[in-house]
């Protein structure tokens, strides 16, 4: 699987127009995403990088990379606030605004994506 067919598994959040309120901190493991996301320092937690910024240089009234952003910044707020199982983990990929997409991803959807995304990221050192 590519990059681009696993971000095609993703669903569009029905997101409020300029909010960023749920950009932080997000994983970079993938040349082609930290690429797209701007040179910024990165901080690495076992083995991978992440965006050393708590606040996204990239958010300015909405995402400035928005078609280019990466896979964690389009998978947060895909997962359904309404799964039996949309606790721990999942329940923080919730939008705290409410917002979902039209057809949101179970816990055991989002997390399967997540394992192909860091394969991926394997792949790549490897
Ligand atoms: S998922 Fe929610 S918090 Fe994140 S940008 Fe969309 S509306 Fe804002
Ligand atoms: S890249 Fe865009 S969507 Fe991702 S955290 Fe930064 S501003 Fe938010």
């Amino acid at each position: 699987m590519t990059l681009a067919e696993l971000y095609a598994l993703i669903p569009a959040v029905d997101c409020i127009p300029g909010c960023t309120d749920c950009c932080g901190v997000i994983p970079l493991p993938l040349r082609e995403e930290r690429a797209a996301f701007g040179n910024v320092p990165l901080s690495n937690f076992n083995g991978t990088p992440f965006s050393a910024y708590q606040h996204c240089p990239n958010a300015d009234e909405g995402c400035k990379i928005h078609d280019k952003r990466p896979f964690m910044c389009r998978l947060f707020g895909t997962v359904s606030r309404d799964h039996p199982r949309a606790v721990g983990q999942a329940a923080g990929m919730c939008c705290p605004h409410g917002r979902q997409p039209k057809k949101p991803l179970s816990p055991e959807r989002a997390k399967q994506l997540t394992i192909w995304y860091f394969e991926l990221a394997k792949k790549e050192r490897h």
